[in-house]
C-alpha cells in the first residue's frame, strides 16, 4: 500500500501528517484518540486492544498538548508491555525426544519453520529428526526433505496418502532408537476439512501417546503474520483441535508490520516461540517486544 495509507514509515506519520518527528504539535482531545484509535484497528490490533492503548495513553494527558516523539514513544511502551509476557523462546525439555507437533493452515510456513528449527536445534548441539506427517501433499513432503537436508536432519517419509498417525509412531520408534533429542512432526493445514484434519491430529496425539504420555511436548502453531485479522480466527479453530501451546509468526520481515501480534496476544496469551523474518534457514528471530513495538510504531 501507498505509505500514506500506512503512516509513512510507522503508524503515526498520518495522525501528525507524517511531519518532522519531533515538530509537530497537537492538542490531545478526542478527535485525536478518536483517530488514534482508528489507526491501531487498521493496523490489526483490534478493537478492544485499540481502546485500550488509547484509554491509557490519554490518561492524565488529556487536553494537553502532546508532540509525535511522545505519542511515538508511549505507544511503543503500551505494546511493548503487552508483548513482553509472550516473548518467551520454545522451552526445552530433558525428555527424549521432546516431541514437537507443528500445525497450521497451509502456506503459512510450517514446512519452512520447521527447517530453521530444525538448523537452530542442531546449531546448539540437539539431534533431531523430522517427521512429514502431511503425506497428502507429495510436494510438503519433498519441500520438507529439501528443508531437512539445508538443515542435515533426517525426514521420515511414509508413500503419499498414508496414515500421518502411523508415520507418526514409526518417527517416535526412530527418534527413541536413535536417542534424539527433538522430534518435529509436521501435519496436514487442510482447513476446508475441518473435521478430517481434527481427526487426523488427535490420532497422531493418541499415537504418540502411546509411547510417550506426555507427549507432544510442545505444539507449535505456525501464522502468517501478513493474513493480519485472519490469524485470530486460525488460532481460535486450532485451539480446538490441538492443545497448542506456543505460536511461530512468520513473514514478519515484509510490508506486514504485524499489529495482529498484539490482538493475539492480549486476546490468547500464547506465547510467540520465534518470528520468521525471511526465506533464508537463519530467517528465524526471538521474539524482541520492543523491537517489534519499535518496528511497529515507527
Ligand atoms: P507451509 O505450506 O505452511 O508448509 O508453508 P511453506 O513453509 O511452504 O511456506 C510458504 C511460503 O512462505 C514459501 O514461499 C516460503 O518461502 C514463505 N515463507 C515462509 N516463512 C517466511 C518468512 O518468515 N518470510 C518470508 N518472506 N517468507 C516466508
Amino acid at each position: 500500500p501507498p505509505a500514506e495509507e500506512t503512516g509513512g514509515p510507522g503508524l503515526l506519520g498520518r495522525l501528525f501528517k507524517g511531519g518532522d518527528a519531533a515538530a509537530p504539535r497537537r492538542v490531545l482531545d478526542d478527535e485525536m484518540l478518536e483517530q488514534l484509535e482508528e489507526l491501531l484497528i487498521t493496523a490489526d490490533m483490534g478493537v478492544d486492544t485499540a481502546l485500550r492503548v488509547t484509554a491509557n495513553i490519554a490518561e492524565g494527558r488529556y487536553g494537553r498538548r502532546v508532540s509525535t516523539e511522545e505519542i511515538k514513544r508511549l505507544l511503543a511502551e503500551e505494546i511493548a508491555r503487552i508483548m513482553e509476557p509472550v516473548a518467551r523462546p520454545m522451552p526445552l525439555y530433558q525428555k527424549r525426544p521432546q516431541v514437537v507437533l507443528v500445525v497450521g493452515v497451509n502456506g503459512s510456513g510450517k514446512t519452512t519453520t520447521i527447517g530453521k528449527l530444525a538448523s537452530q536445534f542442531r546449531a546448539a548441539g540437539k539431534t533431531v529428526v523430522i517427521a512429514a506427517g502431511d503425506t497428502f501433499r507429495a510436494a510438503a513432503v519433498e519441500q520438507l526433505q529439501v528443508w531437512g537436508d539445508r538443515a542435515g536432519v533426517p525426514v521420515l517419509t511414509a508413500p503419499e496418502g498414508s496414515d500421518p498417525a502411523s508415520l507418526a509412531f514409526d518417527a517416535m520408534t526412530k527418534a527413541e532408537a536413535d536417542g534424539a533429542d527433538l522430534l518435529m512432526i509436521d501435519t496436514a493445514g487442510r482447513l476446508q476439512n475441518r473435521a478430517d484434519l481434527m481427526e487426523e491430529l488427535a490420532k497422531i496425539v493418541r499415537v504418540i501417546r502411546k509411547k510417550d504420555p506426555d507427549a507432544p511436548h510442545n505444539t507449535l502453531l505456525v501464522l502468517d503474520a501478513t493474513t493480519g485479522q485472519n490469524a485470530l480466527s486460525q488460532v481460535e479453530t486450532f485451539k480446538s483441535m490441538a492443545d497448542v501451546s506456543g505460536l511461530v509468526m512468520t513473514k514478519l520481515d515484509g510490508t506486514a508490520r504485524g499489529g495482529v501480534l498484539v490482538a493475539l496476544a492480549d486476546k490468547f496469551g500464547l506465547p510467540i516461540h520465534a518470528i520468521g523474518v525471511g526465506e533464508q534457514i537463519d530467517d528465524l528471530a526471538p521474539f524482541d517486544p520492543e523491537d517489534f513495538a519499535a518496528a511497529l510504531t515507527g
